[in-house]
């Protein structure tokens, strides 16, 4: 993982938020590959999710929301940790942190961070939400927060995006948005983040077909994340025990991915039941009902929810391409992203500097960007700019040589099997739209 994170930080992946102040606490910026990373997953999730499916529509809903969303959706009361505080040193931490030995509070309980005896107190709950002013005035009154999920977004929503889109149900809406969490215990690079970004659907069912349709949505999630070119044996499933369990979920399910610290889940889902359109209709006084007019019924639907981390589904890519190998007795580096994932699709390298060669890379590498967004690259040997590129993931690497200005041809190395083709340089963007395609 260190490799990783030292990797991520060179090539501009992923940076320390407000690094040359000190850094920001479990705080994240993403770098030029690592923005291109993310949105590339982003787009194809939003290809797949809204694009490709006639019954699911598009929601960007604002960060902040009324504030008695958090009070139906039962995060004002229950979204909360037990914290425990040293007074000596001034940490906090969970009251079930494994590196606590005794009972908080207790005079002969040491702090795991200081080692003082008795400078514990006893857990108190701690709410996780971010909370700010709204308006001029700091009072009670004025309080909201930023959200700490994106869904209640589209809850709130449903009868807008039902009526405009003149959907029926079954139906789904999707989201992609950030969200907040004040956590206590963070880490993991940007495993587990403060501020981070979400990938939601919620699908809307009739009560009765909710089992049928969560069945369907975890089948079509892992089979998205294979076709991102993730290793299967890499990839579980993970069922909540009834101890585990959200009050309000039916049945959930996390699909894993095994990390360097063990297997952590990334994406959710979960039958939600008709607990949030019920609470919406309880605190809002609006009828959340949804008419079958065809067989005049009418009941609030179920909710089936595909929830997933933008973070940490890529830092599921760069973990899963990473690849240290032997090659001619060299060690490189080589991050195997999915041609469609990696942020540069190709890199234009003119062999040397004269001869008409850096005039023609020029040409295609002009003619390729308005394509693709590849890279040019005149600097140091050639099998050193192949390295750089293989470390950022880079799936083609296109030489133009001597040959190439008598015949006008060039090569294409392949990142993966090293293998090189001669291709017509008018050919070019043909041929990597071909091994891009998603
Ligand atoms: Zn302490």
């Amino acid at each position: 993982m260190d490799k990783l994170v030292s990797l991520a930080k060179r090539r501009g992946f992923v940076f320390q938020s407000s690094e040359i102040y000190g850094g920001l606490g479990s705080v994240w910026d993403y770098g030029p590959l690592g923005v291109e990373l993310k949105r590339n997953l982003k787009e194809r999730w939003w290809r797949a999710m809204v694009h490709e499916r006639e019954d699911i529509e598009g929601l960007d809903a604002a960060i902040l929301m009324h504030p008695k969303v958090w009070e139906a959706s039962g995060h004002v009361a229950g979204f909360t940790d037990p914290l425990v505080d040293c007074k000596q040193c001034k940490n906090r931490f969970r009251a079930d942190d494994p590196r606590l030995k005794g009972t908080p509070g207790d005079p002969e309980t040491k702090c795991p961070v200081c080692g003082n005896k008795g400078t514990l107190t006893a857990p108190r709950m701690f709410n996780l939400m971010f909370k700010t002013f709204m308006g001029p005035v700091e009072e009670d009154a004025a309080v909201i927060y930023l959200r700490p999920e994106t869904a209640q977004g589209i809850y709130v929503n449903y009868l807008n995006v039902l009526q405009s889109s003149r959907q029926k149900v079954p139906f789904g809406i999707a989201q992609i948005g950030k969200a907040f969490r004040n956590e206590i215990t963070p880490g993991n690079f940007t495993f587990r983040t403060r501020e981070f970004e979400q990938m939601e659907m919620q699908f809307f069912v009739k009560p009765g077909a909710d089992q049928q349709w969560f069945e369907f949505w975890k089948a079509e999630r892992m089979k998205w994340y294979q076709g991102l070119g993730i290793r299967a044996e890499r990839l579980r499933f993970h069922q909540h025990a009834p101890d585990e369990l959200a009050h309000y979920a039916r049945d959930a399910y996390d699909i894993q991915y095994e990390f360097p610290f063990g297997w952590q889940e990334f994406e959710g889902i979960h039958n939600r039941t008709d607990f949030d359109l019920t609470r919406h209709q309880e605190h809002s006084g609006k009828k959340l009902e949804y008419v079958d007019a065809a067989v005049n019924e009418r009941y609030i639907p179920y909710i089936i929810e595909t929830s997933a981390g933008a973070d940490r589904a890529a830092l599921v890519l760069l973990v899963d391409a990473y690849r240290e190998e032997q090659i001619e007795g060299e060690q490189r580096v080589v991050l195997k992203l999915h041609p469609s994932i990696a942020p540069l699709k190709a890199a234009v390298f003119p062999l040397v500097n004269k001869d008409g060669m850096p005039e023609l890379a020029r040409r295609i590498f002009d003619d390729l960007r308005g394509r693709f967004n590849v890279f040019y690259d005149d600097g140091g040997s050639i099998g050193r700019r192949y390295r750089r590129q293989d470390e950022a993931g880079t799936p083609f690497g296109i030489t133009v040589d001597g040959q190439s200005t008598q015949d006008q041809t060039v090569t294409v190395r392949d990142r993966d099997t090293l293998l090189q083709e001669r291709v017509a340089a008018g050919r070019v963007g043909e041929y990597l739209a071909e091994r891009i395609a998603p």
